[in-house]
């Protein structure tokens, strides 16, 4: 067991910072010894598992509804998946059979029937079959749970519980949650788990870190960092302090000072309004305080509806997300990024291909150009939930003009069709690009001629410029996007767009970056799109920036050779407005 302060650097998995005490759960994998059972008890083992199956069911119900009202439609579909594993007729008469047949009790018979089916899914190499086979486990443990009268949802802890185990299910997760766990450090999982989904809709922060579970003693003060991966066990009162700091600028504290903006909007010290927006992937908490506050939704990431179940929904399971979506955001906006899948964005999938370098390879829009019924799905469910008028569309990793009249014509293609079989939408809906390679950068003033406005997506700019891995530590010192090549690709997009009075937004993290702020400002983009729980303290700064001096200190930048340079000037810019501060105070 860990005794002293220890820092554990694991897998960040979904971000935010919780600072608490630990509450191991133990593998719920309950070994069931082999017991034999005479003939006459045999119908109570059999009545037993269908007790269990029972609880089991009406459980796996409660968590659909309530994930339902929560994330909504397509990854509540993890749970119906769920019921219809514990509900499966065939297996629990495979199971009652094998009972009978055997004499044995039904724990063990039902846990031994279960490894036999999820051993060949988890040794595939598709990630949707591995997927089924965490899910059968998922509705195992809970079987077994009430079999074995060892019923997890019985657990009870205090606040400020991080609970620390091998492994949770989605369903683990929510109904946490509902007793008030703050976050998770797990031995297994991986970003795209449907674990991982949920726990980012609801904002709650989750670390992998292998075997920590084993090292970990019962309420050792823990905290966890699921934006960086690190882990502190037993920290020492600075990092409490510290942590606490950081606490506060990310997470759901932050994006509830969201609703201050009504007291503090975003305007420049010298009187001028600057546009922010929220960076989203899937319904949660936070779309309560933005479209309260009116932030539209710069960027939608739909591809996460993809990754809930490595399958695409259908266009009417679509259109009811997402106009689900418009409507919250009926008083502001919502770009909905078509499927950028590929990369990073994709965990090892047999259907998708392999390839030896996947980040240069089929993905983002070249992807949806090949597959393009499921490109014409997607726009189909997009324009039938843009009767609001209040819907745009992004189409990401557009390398060439080519690709963007491709996909100009599908969306032609399918309102159409639309017309024709009398379906309303919105006509005039924008097709926008995203500015996030070199030679999109560098043809700008080609393609603003095609788009109706670009953002720029700073994240995947930043590693084709550069030529670094986002994803790969090793190269992380090279990946940064205050490189001057970066910001001479930037202020190239930004001119084309001027050029051609096309909106141009910022979308990538440097938008909520406060050392790139004044540039931005400087820039005047049309909308500032970040995380969530970004937005307020950018807003903060907004108000310090005069603008006409971000101007000089963008020019001054631009003419910078190195990126120390560029960072030496950023630093000496936010120096003095914090200093500013610093004497207003004492005033
Ligand atoms: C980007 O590349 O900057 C971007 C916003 O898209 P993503 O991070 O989803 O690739
Ligand atoms: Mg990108």
């Amino acid at each position: 067991m860990i005794a002293r302060r220890t820092i554990i650097k694991g897998t960040p998995i979904s971000g935010g910072v919780v600072l608490g005490h630990a509450r191991v759960v133990l593998p719920g994998d309950v070994e069931f010894a082999e017991i034999a059972v005479p003939a006459s008890r045999v119908n109570d083992e059999i009545a037993a598992l269908e007790e269990a199956v029972k609880l089991t069911v009406a459980e796996i119900s409660d968590l659909l509804e309530s994930a339902g009202k929560k994330i909504g439609g397509p990854v509540a579909r993890i749970f119906d998946a769920q019921l219809l594993i514990a509900d499966d007729e065939q297996f629990l008469d495979q199971v009652r059979h094998a009972i009978r047949s055997q004499r044995r009790n039904a724990g063990f018979i039902y846990n031994s029937l279960v490894k036999e089916t999820t051993a060949p899914l988890k040794s595939s190499p598709d990630s949707y079959m591995r997927q089924m086979a965490t899910d059968i486990e998922a509705v195992a443990q809970r079987v077994l749970s009430h079999l074995s009268g060892h019923d997890k949802s019985d657990l009870k802890f205090p606040p400020n519980t991080i609970l620390v185990g091998k492994m949770f299910t989605p369903g683990d997760v929510l109904s946490y949650r509902q007793r008030k766990a703050v976050g998770f450090l797990v031995g297994e999982g991986g970003a795209n788990s449907h674990m991982a989904l949920i726990s980012r809709a609801l904002r709650l922060p989750v670390v992998v870190a292998k075997n920590a579970y084993f090292e970990i003693a019962n309420e050792a003060n823990l905290i966890i960092d699921g934006t960086s991966g690190e882990v502190i066990v037993n920290p020492s009162d600075e990092d409490w302090t510290e942590y606490q700091k950081r606490k506060k600028r990310q997470g759901p504290a932050a994006i509830a000072r969201v609703r201050k903006l009504t007291e503090i909007p975003p305007v420049t010290a010298d009187g001028k309004a600057v546009n922010v927006g929220a960076n989203l992937t899937l319904r949660g908490p936070a779309d309560e305080v933005l479209s309260e506050q009116r932030i539209p939704v710069g960027l939608y990431r739909t591809e996460f509806l993809y990754l809930a179940h490595y399958d695409f929904p259908g266009e009417d399971e679509q259109f009811e997300y997402y106009d689900q979506i418009a409507e919250k955001y009926a008083n502001s906006y919502v770009v909905f990024r078509v499927f950028d899948l590929g990369y990073d964005k994709l965990v090892a999938d047999a259907d998708w291909p392999h390839e030896d370098n996947p980040a240069m390879g089929w993905r983002g829009m070249r992807a949806m150009l090949d597959m393009n019924q499921i490109f014409k799905t997607q726009v189909r469910a997009i324009l039938r939930a843009s009767t609001r008028k209040n819907i745009k569309i992004l189409l990401p990793m557009i390398t060439d003009v080519a690709e963007l009249e491709q996909a100009r014509k599908l969306i032609s293609q399918a309102k159409f069709k639309l017309r024709k079989q009398g379906i309303a939408f919105d006509d005039s809906i924008q097709t926008g690009i995203m500015i996030e390679v070199p030679s999109a950068a560098m043809t700008a003033d080609t393609l603003m001629k095609k788009a109706d406005f670009v953002s720029i997506g700073t994240n995947d700019l930043t590693q084709y410029t550069l030529a670094a891995d986002r994803t790969n530590n090793r190269v992380a010192c090279l990946y940064n996007s205050f490189h001057p090549s970066v910001l001479g690709l930037i202020k190239i997009t930004v001119d084309a767009a001027r050029k051609h009075g096309k909106p141009v937004a910022i979308c990538g993290e440097l938008a909520g970056d406060p050392l790139a702020l004044p540039l931005l400002v400087g820039l005047d983009l049309d909308l500032l799109s970040m995380n969530p729980a970004r937005i307020f303290d950018i807003c903060r700064l907004i108000r310090k920036v005069d603008s006409g001096m971000a101007r000089h200190l963008l020019g001054s930048v631009l003419a910078s050779e190195t990126q120390p340079q560029v960072i030496h000037k950023l630093q000496t810019f936010k120096n003095e407005l914090d200093k500013m501060k610093a004497i207003r105070r004492r005033k």
